[in-house]
């Protein structure tokens, strides 16, 4: 080969490199054109993080059958704070946000990388309010107990939306519809709560309250049929939904999913058990 075509050849590989460098960088953030699912879990007991059963069962199944996300958002019911927060940090810790569990549990980490790019990014696109930057929370075990069954490697990045306590459960609702671009990038938003959650009256046994099984039997038909309004309402079905939803905390992550339903999206269940009386396990999968 002459030299001088020597010298085109490797300025020519030079100037691709660089070319595919620069993609890798923007690919980050790009429109995939296709769009990526949404979940809400029912997470309940930590320990799912650490045991074999059926619900650590089923979120690994689904982990598997969803395409690979760039990136994953949780909006978690333990992250609560007055405004709107989302972490930035590019490491986020794990954190074992419970007591009386065993050590094992403790032990467990959850290494995924955080987002800073994709928390930017939702920072940008939420209009309705101002999102803090926050770079001191991690992922607490609403989104670090299901995730380390779902994407058990930890190499996806992984980042969080708060809840503010402050506000309804319709502002949510208006709120997430905000994220829907954050699909079409390949950002799996996964919301973590419970839709019956009350710990004061946890059964240790297989019984389940009557209330418990009428309020999330009346959320599944209404999932079903694609009527949110009434779930955003949930306070008008009476007695069931006070004992039931007691603190919402633990329901306004299912409105997050919801929200980001597409017209005529399919919705189909990957779990639906409850658990020790009033904890019920039903988690979602949309599109
Ligand atoms: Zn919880």
């Amino acid at each position: 080969m002459k030299r001088r075509n020597f010298i085109q050849l490797v300025a020519t590989s030079i100037a691709m490199t660089s070319l595919t460098s620069f993609k890798k960088v923007t690919d980050g953030l790009e429109t995939t054109g296709s769009r990526m699912p949404v979940l809400f879990v029912g997470h309940g007991n930590p320990m799912n993080a650490i045991e074999e059963n059926e619900f650590s069962r089923a979120w690994n199944k689904i982990g598997k059958e969803l395409p690979l996300p760039k990136a994953i958002l949780c909006v978690s019911a333990h992250w609560q704070t007055k405004g709107t927060k989302v972490t930035a940090m590019a490491k986020p810790k794990t954190i074992h946000d419970f007591s009386g569990f065993p050590q094992e549990l403790f032990d467990k980490q959850y290494p995924a990388p955080g987002s800073p790019e994709f928390a930017g990014e939702t920072k940008k696109i939420i209009r309705s309010t101002t999102v803090e930057l926050n770079d001191d929370w991690g992922l607490d075990h609403g989104c670090w107990s299901v995730l380390a069954r779902m994407f058990p490697d930890a190499t996806v990045p992984v980042f969080q939306l708060s809840l503010d306590y402050s506000q309804p459960p319709e502002y949510h609702y208006q709120l997430a519809k905000e994220l829907t671009g954050l699909r079409k990038k390949g950002v799996l938003i996964v919301g973590s709560g419970n839709i019956v959650h009350n710990l004061g009256m946890l059964q240790w046994n297989d019984s389940v309250y009557d209330w418990a099984t009428e309020f999330d039997e009346r959320i599944k038909k209404l999932i079903l049929s694609g009527d949110h309004q009434p779930i955003i309402h949930y306070e008008k079905f009476g007695a069931a939904a006070k004992l039931a939803v007691p603190t919402n905390e633990h329901f306004l992550p299912l409105l997050y999913a919801l929200a980001l339903q597409e017209k005529n999206e399919p919705v189909s269940f990957y779990a639906e058990k409850t658990m020790m009386g009033s904890i019920s396990m039903r988690s979602v999968k949309m599109g």
